[in-house]
């Protein structure tokens, strides 16, 4: 079964606001509730995709990571291996709101492991490349304005190493555990120090350039290779390029960068083939020809059309296709045929064919046997 979208599940547009958010999840979620619909498999498994959808939505880091990746998250599921489990929330608290704790405990803080993250943000970037690029594989680079490590400080946030103090209230840890009782449960909660914002440091001493951030945001030029005959949509992931986190610390995350390779004016590509449409005069169909083409791999590609063509036949040009995984050679180049007709002809050519007509045209009195041969042909139309 495929994953349904959060905003399907709550119900909701993806711009809506957390006012309506929080309407959505405490009408489905009392709709659904187990206490409503006892021995429902079905209004269980709902109650269950409405918090996961909730506990998403809800965590403004989660929202950001879900409207750029969707489900595929590059971190993983953002619950861990086992993925949702579910929450125990009572009616009374779908009525009072009590429900919100329950939620801001997932992330906030480094989700179910009970640790803080102390890993920056993931940062997507969507580059084009044409497809020579994608075939041949080669340097690329891209400017881009991301959140980096601040200069001055080198992270630390504070202008001096005197002016970070670790914070009192969570002893440096970020976070602060508290025992809540919702209805016949009693859970343990773990949220962010409210004290320190999550970050377990106090900055006495900011530094001036990143306003004790511990970050900038700078003008990047990011180089990398791309690998030949990669394929479209395909993410490079770098290691520690991604955001620092906000108050220094800790370490950024992954920066991946997306690759999208542009059309190209006449190929398609199919995995490691390619294939095209050759247009073709009934002479050249007739009679043969060759053509030659530039090719993508930087060499003219020589296409041989044996006489007695016919339009929709296909031509196979072995080991002219983009690289094969695991270096199983060269994929292959499939031409098409097509009949070029002219739009207008010249009276004198007209003239011409009509000439023709009985040498090469159709002969109109066996006209039932040509067809019933036709539909028997084994040749490919298209
Ligand atoms: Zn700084
Ligand atoms: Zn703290």
């Amino acid at each position: 079964m495929t994953k349904r979208d959060y905003y399907e599940v709550l119900e909701v547009s993806r711009n809506s606001s957390d006012a309506d958010l929080k309407k959505a999840f405490r009408k489905l979620a009392r709709k659904n509730h187990p206490d409503k619909n006892p021995d429902d498999a079905e209004a269980e498994n709902r109650f269950k995709e409405i918090q996961e959808a909730y506990a998403v939505l809800s965590n403004p880091q989660q929202r950001r990571s879900y409207d750029t990746f969707g489900h595929e998250s590059p971190g993983g599921n953002p619950f861990g291996s086992g993925g949702f489990q579910g929450v125990n929330i009572s009616m009374d608290d779908l009525f009072s709101g009590g429900f919100d704790s329950v939620f801001s405990q997932f992330f906030g803080s480094g989700g179910t492991s009970g640790r803080r993250s102390s890993r920056g943000n993931d940062v997507l970037i969507r580059h084009s490349i044409d497809m020579e690029m994608a075939m041949l594989g080669g340097e690329n680079e891209l400017e881009a304005k991301l959140l980096v490590i601040c200069d001055t400080c080198n992270g630390r946030a504070a202008a001096s190493p005197e002016g970070v103090k670790t914070c009192g209230t969570c002893s440096g840890q970020g976070q602060v555990t508290q025992n809540r009782k919702i209805g016949p449960f009693i859970q343990q909660m773990v949220t962010d120090c409210p004290e320190c914002n999550g970050t377990g440091r106090i900055i006495t001493d900011p530094c001036s350039d990143c306003r004790g951030q511990g970050r900038e945001r700078k003008k990047q030029t990011i180089r990398f290779g791309i690998p030949a005959g990669i394929s479209d949509g395909t993410r490079m992931r770098m290691g520690g390029r991604g955001e620092p986190i906000r108050g220094g610390g800790g370490s950024p995350g992954d920066l991946y960068i997306q690759v999208h390779i542009e059309d190209h004016d006449w190929y398609e590509r199919d995995g490691s083939d390619l294939l095209m449409a050759l247009p073709l005069g009934y002479p050249e169909l007739l009679l043969g020809t060759s053509i030659s083409l530039p090719h993508i791999d930087g060499k003219d590609i020589s296409i041989d059309v044996p006489a007695g063509s016919i339009p929709g036949d296909t031509l196979e040009v072995k080991g002219r296709g983009f690289p094969r995984a695991r270096g199983r050679g060269r994929g292959n180049v499939t031409v098409l045929l097509k009949l070029y007709v002219p739009s207008k002809l010249s009276k004198n050519v007209k003239k011409q064919i009509e000439g023709l007509r009985d040498e090469i045209g159709i002969d109109l009195d066996s006209i039932e046997d040509l067809v019933r041969k036709e539909a028997k042909s084994r040749r490919r139309i298209r």
